[in-house]
């Protein structure tokens, strides 16, 4: 199998690699080899995917996820786009839903504990003293 035939999406949450895009039309060529109508080749790693990896889908399961951005150096509007894109700063938190409750008020609350994930401008965060507990999102195994 050809990378033409599948590409991986990336995961919104974590950025690690997600789900498997499979080519799903074929056409036979003349000497009889089935390719895909579409070469999946341009979208891997490039399709973002809204839908946690498993990783994360176990982060939400125990917490909430906290990702630090910076909200200064974000574009205008970021929070209103389709797929939410503002300018991370690296950090990657999973906290008890206690805490949550505990460091923010009644909306941001109940959107942490519906979505179970949240951006967190990365000043807000060192208030909370998350920073030293940082948790690189690349190192895990
Ligand atoms: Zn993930």
């Amino acid at each position: 199998m050809n990378d033409d035939h599948f590409a991986l999406t990336r995961c919104f949450f974590c950025g690690g690699s997600n789900n498997i895009l499979l080519a799903t039309r074929y056409h036979q060529t003349s000497n009889h080899i089935m390719v895909p109508d579409h070469s999946l080749k341009p979208y891997h790693d490039k399709v973002i995917d809204l839908e946690p990896c498993p990783k994360c889908q176990d982060y939400m399961e125990q917490g909430i996820i906290l990702i630090t951005i910076n909200d200064e150096r974000s574009d205008e509007g970021w929070e209103k786009q389709h797929i939410p894109n503002p300018f991370r700063v690296g950090g990657f938190f999973v906290v008890t839903e206690a805490a949550i409750r505990r460091w923010f008020n009644d909306g941001m609350i109940e959107w942490c504990l519906k979505h179970r994930w949240i951006f967190i401008d990365y000043k807000a965060a060192e208030q909370i003293g998350l920073t030293h507990e940082r948790k690189d999102t690349h190192e895990d195994k």
